[in-house]
């Protein structure tokens, strides 16, 4: 072969390489569940002895999962449970489940349609009461006579946004089916959800409860290493990588979901930038593009005032005022307002605003000392001024008032 072509080949095997670097990455979505799950061997037997009695004919005790985002929980009752129906299928047990995600199926009614659903029931999306639903599905279990675990997951969105009624009546099932029998699973992220629960519902949904704690970096490497083994092509991710990602998952909160995105990320980061393998300044950017994105998701999905009184700190920032202070902020606000033909909060109200903001990192208020003022706050923005402007750009009215020159508010 020439030395011509031996380039070309090089260039293009480094081509189709760069273009490569994944085999699947769907297996770094959150959603995939593997075929192993380390360091959650605990977890994965008390649920499994919980609920083992279904395969004999009884009931498996209910039973409530608590810990924080991304430490397994969802993966693991669905691994245990996929297995258990398996199982169960196998001997002709007559074992159902039902998964429902509480959060994002978002009402109790579409809820029990799926809890219907699971066994056989069809119901329309709309024009029943809740309770003849309820009725429907508790007669179809008792006359298929099935054994149904029902899980709930975030099922803490459910509860804050419609009370536990449901999950009342789902305990109390047991009571009046003698051919069926429904056991609970309930899964939260919110650590503290047990305090909204009344207490007769706490005592039977938590008749066991197991918690899942944050992963440690070394844990979350192990996860790491056996899934960038499935996902990419050989010797594209090296173990520095696989570090990097661990270390500030665990600094997060121990997250899996976080650091298997900070992989995928910066999988596609490399890709689009035709390298052929993945490096840890890529782990860099990925955590950065993560972090903008939440940020700028935060931005959206705030509510109109909190949004001109954010403008009004970034026009104050772009006009470079110094110290600026809640009265600053509050008659830009209003100058703001007034322009949109809208009704301004109180002052008051917007120092409550600010205080939401800065909690939340889009503002930094700082208490100081200011001699004839008293204590008053200092404000700036806490994000980048390009990421508010970005943030904003697909509502056009705010994104006019991003254009204020310094003349608009300086006059009064
Ligand atoms: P949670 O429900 O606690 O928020 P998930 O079960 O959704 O967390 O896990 C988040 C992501 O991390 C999923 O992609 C899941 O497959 C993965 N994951 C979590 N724990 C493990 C584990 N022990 N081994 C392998 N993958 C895991
Ligand atoms: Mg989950």
């Amino acid at each position: 072969m020439s030395g011509n072509t031996d380039q070309l080949n090089d260039i293009f095997t480094k081509f189709l390489h760069g273009k490569k670097l994944f085999v699947d990455r769907q297996v770094l979505r959150p959603d995939f569940i593997p075929t192993n799950l380390p360091h959650r061997g605990t977890q994965l037997s008390r649920i499994a002895k919980i609920m083992g009695p279904v395969l004999t004919g009884t009931r498996g005790s209910n039973i409530f999962i608590y810990g924080k985002t991304g430490t397994g929980k969802t993966a693991v009752v669905k691994f245990v449970l996929n297995h258990l129906l398996k199982v169960s299928n196998q001997m002709g047990a007559p074992v159902k489940y039902c998964y429902v995600n509480c959060r994002l199926t978002g009402t109790i009614y579409r809820v029990i349609i799926k809890l219907g659903e699971s066994v056989g029931l069809k119901i329309p999306f709309t024009g029943l009461a809740t309770s003849e639903v309820f009725d429907r599905f508790e007669n179809a279990l008792e006359l298929n006579q099935v054994l149904l675990i029902v899980v709930l997951d975030e099922i803490d969105a459910l509860i804050k946004n419609h009370g536990d009624n449901l999950i009342y009546e789902l305990t109390r099932v047991n009571e009046t089916l003698k051919n069926a029998k429904v056991s609970i699973i309930g899964i939260s992220n919110d650590l503290l959800f047990k305090d909204l629960l009344d207490p007769r519902v706490l005592s039977s949904l938590g008749e066991e409860e197991v918690v899942f704690r944050p992963y440690t970096a070394l844990e979350l490497k192990d996860i790491l290493l056996e899934r960038a083994k499935i996902a990419f092509h050989e010797n594209v991710v090296d173990t520095g990588v696989i570090n990097l990602c661990s270390a500030l998952a665990a600094a997060e909160h121990g997250d899996a979901r976080r650091a298997l995105d900070l992989l995928r990320v910066a999988g596609e980061i490399a890709e689009r930038d035709n390298e052929n393998k993945v490096l840890e300044v890529h782990v860099r950017y990925a955590q950065n593009k993560i972090e903008q994105d939440r940020v700028s998701l935060v931005l959206k999905t705030l509510p109109i005032h909190s949004k001109l009184v954010l403008c009004s700190i970034y026009l104050l920032q772009k006009a470079a005022v110094e110290n600026v202070i809640t009265g600053d902020v509050y008659e830009v606000y209003s100058k703001i307002c007034n322009d949109l033909n809208m009704e301004p909060l109180t002052q008051r109200r917007v120092s409550g605003l600010i205080n939401e903001l800065d909690i939340s990192g889009i503002v930094n208020a700082r208490l100081v000392n200011f001699g004839r003022y008293g204590r008053t706050k200092k404000i700036r923005l806490g994000v980048s001024t390009s990421i508010i402007s970005s943030a904003f750009s697909d509502d056009s009215s705010i994104e006019r008032v991003l254009t204020y020159t310094p003349a608009f508010f300086k006059k009064s």
